[in-house]
């Protein structure tokens, strides 16, 4: 979700109102103290889009960020509510970070993308520790800046997750 400051580019004039409409949904929710993933969830994806997700398994769930900074970039969610990587415990640990393995190495196979980076941060009361994976093309700059590149409408959602679903297998329930 964002929460940046900056005239978003590269959007058509519907796609900017669907994700203001988004956004003020989130802010909405965070200021009555709930959690909008949660709430998401119990209407069944309207809020951040059904066609999103990638799948599910155990406390794990994957999907498409809602304004992605480069094409595949892709959400390892953690589904109970944790401030941040350091409340797991190792087993947890394990779960979740060999699924964003599986997963980005999926991203690189259904993409084609040269490499994959990870970041976490957490922001925020009501949130759930996520994982977020960038994928980077060929032709792109290295460094830090990747992580901050501006958001892009998501667009091809279907195409993709079941490009991504694909690679990722039975393992991986949609
Ligand atoms: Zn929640």
């Amino acid at each position: 979700m964002s929460t940046d400051v900056g005239p978003p580019d590269g959007y058509t004039d519907a796609e900017l109102a669907r994700r203001e409409a988004r956004d003020a949904e989130v802010r909405r929710l965070q200021a009555a103290g709930r959690c909008y993933q949660c709430h998401d969830q119990q209407v069944a994806g309207e809020l951040l889009g059904r066609e999103t997700v990638i799948a599910t398994r155990g406390p794990v769930q994957v999907s498409l960020a809602a304004d992605p900074r480069a094409v595949g970039h892709t959400i390892v969610g953690w589904l109970p509510h944790v401030p941040d990587f350091l409340a797991l415990d190792e087993a947890e640990t394990a779960v979740l970070f060999n699924a964003a393995r599986e997963v980005g190495l999926a991203l690189k196979a259904a993409l084609g993308c040269e490499r994959v980076y990870l970041v976490t941060m957490c922001d925020g009361e009501h949130n759930h520790l996520h994982l977020q994976l960038i994928p980077r093309y060929a032709g792109t700059p290295i460094g830090s800046r990747r992580l901050v590149d501006p958001r892009r409408p998501l667009r091809d959602a279907s195409a993709l997750t079941a490009a991504v679903r694909e690679r990722l297998g039975a393992a991986w329930p949609a």
